[in-house]
């Protein structure tokens, strides 16, 4: 290694460092040089620590795997940029995403449903519409392609831990995620004593995910969780509830009662329509429309 490649003032230093090391040891940090200015060169600095999704911001996610987790849903890890790094998002928070599917694009939001205190990840659940542009560009990605993302800048429901002694969470189809986000990470903290009865439709038994992912939480909490799965057209032998959720349907479930309990919802149109309208199944059961919110 020549001396002229470092300024004079450091020659007399370079030259004495280099002849105190072995020819191995030269080798090793010019390696390990070389290594830092590669990796220095594809990814830009480090950003270690620094929440990547707390102040508005758009970021182009790189997708580390996908899964199909029933017949039309995909799991699907994107990588933040550094993996340090927290995502920065709270309960109850989505994302906006935004493809370039033809047509122009479309901004959607999705809910991460790993738990917001890993780092260096974030975990979206798709469920694919076959005349839905952005989850079909969505379900077409590969690993290595990239997905542009920004924070929605404030929750529909900011959620503060024992604000309710109760919450019910109502949730249609893929309307699942921001439910199970919210309860996982209720359950998660021990000074959280919210109870909560998930009940959640869907159209067929298959459409059913995170089955096992409920049965852990229902086992670990068994005083403060339990899900109740009810199905419109169930299969033979089903041993879930049968048909919509109705009155009947949350007469059954514990804790679904006006004055103690507050219910979320989160699914299509045409449910939410019949359970939180006038003359709607929770105005029936005695809600108020300040014990029901949205997502
Ligand atoms: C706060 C928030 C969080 C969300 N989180 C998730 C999530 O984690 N995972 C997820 O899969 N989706 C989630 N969604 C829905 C998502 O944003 C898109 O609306 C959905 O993926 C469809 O987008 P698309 O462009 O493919 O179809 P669109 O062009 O929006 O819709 C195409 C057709 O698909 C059907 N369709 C679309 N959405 C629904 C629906 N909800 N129920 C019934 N039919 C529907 C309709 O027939 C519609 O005409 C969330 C929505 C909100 C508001």
């Amino acid at each position: 290694m020549s001396q002229q490649r470092f300024p004079p003032s450091l020659r007399p230093i370079a030259a004495s460092r280099l002849a105190g090391m072995s020819a191995f040891q030269i080798a090793a940090t010019a390696a390990v040089g070389l290594g830092v200015f590669v990796y220095y060169k594809a990814n830009g600095p480090p950003v270690t620590g620094r929440p990547v999704f707390s102040k508005f911001g758009f970021h182009k996610l790189k997708l580390q795997s996908a899964e199909l987790i029933n017949h039309n849903t995909k799991r699907l890890r994107f990588e933040l940029p550094d993996p340090t790094q927290p995502s920065g998002l709270t309960l109850c928070s989505a994302l906006l995403t935004f493809g370039f599917p033809s047509g122009g694009w479309k901004p959607r939001p999705y809910t991460p449903v790993n738990d917001l205190d890993e780092r260096g990840f974030i975990d979206l659940i798709v469920k694919h519409y076959p005349n839905g542009p952005q989850s079909t560009y969505i379900h077409s990605l590969k690993p290595g392609d990239r997905l542009l993302f920004a924070p929605i800048p404030k929750p529909t429901f900011p959620y503060k831990p024992n604000t309710h002694t109760h919450l019910t969470l109502i949730a249609g189809g893929a309307g699942i995620t921001p439910m199970y986000q919210l309860a996982r990470g209720i359950l998660k903290n021990p000074d959280d004593k919210t109870r909560i009865s998930l009940v959640w439709g869907v159209n067929e038994d298959q459409d059913i995910f995170l089955k096992d992912e409920f049965a852990a939480l229902q086992k670990q909490h068994p005083d403060q969780f339990k899900a109740t799965y009810v199905v419109a057209t169930p299969e033979k032998g089903s041993k879930h509830l049968k048909g919509f959720v109705t009155k009947e349907v949350l007469e059954k479930v514990e804790g679904v009662t006006p004055g103690e309990t507050k219910v979320l919802l989160c699914g299509p149109p045409p449910m939410e329509a019949s359970l939180k309208g006038k003359k709607g199944v929770l105005e029936q059961l005695g809600f108020g429309a300040k014990d029901v919110s949205s997502f």
